[in-house]
């Protein structure tokens, strides 16, 4: 496997520094840039570590801006402080994962080698047919390509999107709660705002669902968490097919 590329965007230069010196320390490739505007001229990259203040577009801008061209790139979110509205900002910018400033290297290093092994993880789930694949309802998420398609469209998803939606996959027809997400697909193991996961199933629901404002597959398990169900059964609902 080739050395996994890092793209530092961080404007306080003595900290991107040490970020480059401990990871390339680690084996990994790494490039730094100070401003969002450049980073967003980057490409080819198997993670990104993103600052949220930085001068011009923020983190959070930058995020978005990968997302909306359909980088799926792991993107590891550095936040000034842990106050839940920018978690939850940065995860509906599409973050897939966040630690605050300041931080520890070790948790630093741990953070970036889980982002990665699951990007691997993702790519190296055992097939059961050719492709790594599973269909509902008229639509296909395949996991190698990390690409859903539904409604005619072939939408990218990113690693946490595709982990998250794995994970329901897995437990199809089980309710699941926020913890154990947590804990399986982020890896987060202290106690955290579990409202996160909420806005990836936001983002889940508006590609699977016909109508993201009364889901069927993507089900709501009120004072625990979710549930996967592949085929609605009419029951009162109705069935659009
Ligand atoms: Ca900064």
């Amino acid at each position: 496997m080739a050395l996994a590329r890092i793209l530092i965007v961080e404007d306080e230069k003595h900290l991107a520094d040490g970020l480059r010196f401990n990871l390339e320390a680690e084996g990994y490739e790494v490039e730094t840039v100070d401003n969002g505007e450049e980073a967003l001229t980057k490409g080819d990259f198997d993670l990104v570590l993103l600052d949220v203040m930085l001068p011009g577009m923020d983190g959070f801008d930058v995020a978005t801006a990968l997302r909306a061209r359909g980088e799926v790139v792991p993107i590891l979110m550095l936040t000034a402080r842990s106050r839940p509205e920018d978690v939850l900002k940065g995860f509906a910018a599409g973050a897939d994962d966040y630690l605050p400033k300041p931080f520890d290297l070790a948790i630093l290093m741990a953070r970036v080698m889980g982002l990665l092994r699951r990007a691997q993880w993702l790519k190296q789930q055992p097939a059961a047919a050719a492709a790594d694949a599973f269909e509902f309802a008229g639509k296909r998420v395949d996991f190698d390509l990390l690409e859903l398609a539904a409604k005619g469209e072939r939408i990218p998803l990113t690693q946490m999107e595709a982990s998250l939606l794995r994970y329901l996959i897995q437990n199809e027809g089980r309710a699941v709660s926020r913890k154990s997400i947590l804990e399986t697909v982020w890896d987060v193991h202290e106690d955290t705002d579990t409202r996160a996961i909420d806005n990836f199933i936001v983002r889940l629901r508006k590609y699977v669902e016909e109508d993201a404002a009364h889901p069927r597959h993507l089900l709501t398990v009120r004072g625990i968490g979710y549930r996967f169900v592949a085929t609605p059964n009419s029951g009162n609902e109705t069935a659009p097919d």
